[in-house]
């Protein structure tokens, strides 16, 4: 089967390239050629616009920053609506806004093009081994049709709901990363002020009730201080700003989630934006002087 895919950066490169090992053939586009090349030279087609890639494949998936760049990139010039047949399906499988994912889904479906919202977690490394977390919305016949597909790039995907509530789940997702790394930072700066090495402070204290995926994912590059990303600050920023809009609309107070937006601004004004979020923890050795 041949699938089209557009947004080739840090996660649709991995995920792409899990494609065509799997045997599915590829028709890719990036506006940026370096990274379209890179899964070209893997075995994909190159496409020449999202329109041309939509034009080509029944099956289009976007892995695209935010909810601009998938307006743009559904809707805009040169966008999948202008080259997709009846019946294509969309599969967004970018991090956005839930009211975005339900305005494109709402403009596809005037040309007969289904949407779902499939955004991911788990960052490079289970992109690279193909064992994303998806979390999915849209209408469960087409959720159907693609889930074999996504089950080549995830080792779950579950349908949470309509269109959109594939985005919610994912707010959730990066509301409880976001306030697991500011614990752990100021946990781990508060045992260096002690006088205890956070190293052992990890050793210790993983296999307990703080044990999480966080922790372990997280830690090992906390303690060597190196910051490349991954997930970028930039992006998670992007993403509380998604989930505070979201529940100011809701009327929801969210006190830690506007915390978290607050260390992340601070991050960004020192020029830490493009540094992973487990760069987290320089806020609080700042702060503590460490
Ligand atoms: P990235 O910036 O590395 O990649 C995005 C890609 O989209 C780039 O290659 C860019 O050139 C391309 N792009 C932008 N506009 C385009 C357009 N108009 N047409 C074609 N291509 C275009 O970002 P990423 O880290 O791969 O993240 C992608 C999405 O996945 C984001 O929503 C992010 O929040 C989410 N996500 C990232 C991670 C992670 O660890 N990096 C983990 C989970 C989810």
């Amino acid at each position: 089967m041949k699938l089209g895919f557009v947004g080739l950066g840090i996660m649709g490169k991995p995920m792409a390239k899990n494609l065509l090992k799997a045997g599915y053939e590829i028709v890719a586009f990036d506006v940026v050629k370096p990274n379209l090349d890179e899964v070209v030279a893997a075995g994909a087609e190159a496409g020449t616009s999202a329109a041309d890639v939509a034009g080509k494949t029944d099956i289009i998936i976007t892995m695209l920053p935010n909810s601009p760049h998938v307006k743009a990139v559904c809707l805009g010039e040169g966008g999948i609506i202008e080259g997709a047949k009846s019946g294509s399906i969309v599969v967004d499988m970018s991090s956005i806004a839930p009211l975005a994912s339900q305005e494109v889904a709402a403009e596809l479906a005037k040309k007969g093009i289904e949407m779902i919202d499939a955004p991911v977690s788990g960052g490079e490394p289970k992109a690279i081994d193909g064992s994303l977390a998806i979390m999915v919305g849209g209408k469960e016949e087409v959720f159907n049709k693609v889930k074999d597909i996504l089950l080549v790039m995830g080792a779950s995907a579950v349908l949470c709901g309509d269109i959109g509530a594939g985005n919610v789940t994912k707010l959730a997702n990066q509301i409880i990363v976001a306030l697991n790394i500011s614990a752990m930072s100021e946990a781990y700066v508060l045992a260096t002020k002690a006088g205890v090495d956070p190293e052992k402070v990890f050793n210790a204290i993983k296999g307990g009730l703080a044990g999480s995926t966080v922790l372990n994912a997280k830690s090992p590059m906390v303690l060597e201080g190196n910051y490349k990303p991954g997930f970028r600050i930039e992006l998670h920023i992007k993403d509380i700003q998604n989930a505070l809009d979201t529940a100011h609309e809701l009327s929801v107070p969210v006190p830690l989630t506007a915390q978290s937006m607050e260390i992340m601004q601070a991050l960004k004004v020192d020029g830490k934006q493009k540094d992973d979020h487990g760069g987290i923890i320089q806020y609080y050795e700042k702060l503590a002087g460490v």
